[in-house]
């Protein structure tokens, strides 16, 4: 099996190479090839198992590229439960796009809360292709107009059981809420117990079922 085979685009199998990376786990060959297809992924996976990758490299190969003049559109949005996962995944999702070449570059951003919002704030200016947030200070971001949902085409819910652990339930469903019904949406959760189902069945269409 290889990455190419999945349908990557030689950009991200370059990128994949350049991280070290010689063959799929097996989160990332069951969930890339739905993903690029444009269907909704429920993944049961554990983290560790390569599911940053199996979501982010379908994700970036579906924007709508190159950017383009004017202020970005925000077209993916990442949403997880805590600052350390918000960092690491934008850090992620940076380190495969720098394979891409050609300006303007893609935009991805971080955004949570516990720190001041001003540069966060600062950052937005001129908008982002990719938002990776917290479900708090994303609300917040909305309501300093810093930040609108109505572009998004693609919603990656990651640690979907720890984000209700956590509390952010009511926030999630605000968010939801702001989002465009036509969309395609990533659920992504170690556990799946009831509540975790609930949030699941209200924000996936037909979802291909990937359980790792
Ligand atoms: P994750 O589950 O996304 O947090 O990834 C866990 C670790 O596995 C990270 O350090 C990744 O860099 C690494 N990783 C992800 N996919 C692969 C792969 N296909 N081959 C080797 N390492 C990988």
């Amino acid at each position: 099996m290889s990455f190419a085979s999945l349908g990557l685009a030689p950009v991200w199998v370059r990128a994949v190479r350049e991280q070290g990376y010689h063959a799929p786990t097996a989160i990332q060959a069951a969930a890339i090839p739905p993903i690029l297809a444009g269907r909704d992924v429920l993944g049961l996976a554990q983290t560790g198992s390569g599911k940053t990758a199996a979501f982010g490299l379908p994700l970036l190969q579906r924007l709508r590229m190159p950017p383009g003049q004017g202020p970005r559109r925000l077209q993916a949005l990442v949403l997880l439960p805590t600052r350390e996962l918000v960092v690491q995944v934008g850090e992620v999702l940076r380190e495969f796009a720098r394979s891409l070449s050609g300006s303007p570059r893609l935009k991805i951003s971080e955004a949570f809360g516990g720190v001041s919002i001003n540069p966060q704030l600062m950052g937005l200016r001129g908008g982002t292709d990719v938002m990776v947030a917290t479900p708090g200070r994303l609300l917040d971001l909305i309501e300093h107009k810093a930040l609108d949902l109505r572009s998004v085409e693609m919603l990656v819910l990651d640690e979907a059981d720890r984000l209700l652990d956590l509390g952010f339930a009511e926030e999630l469903q605000r968010i939801l809420a702001l989002l465009p019904a036509r969309r395609q949406s990533l659920f992504f959760s170690a556990t799946f117990p009831k509540a975790v189902q609930g949030l699941a069945q209200g924000l996936l269409q037909e979802p291909v079922e990937v359980r790792i």
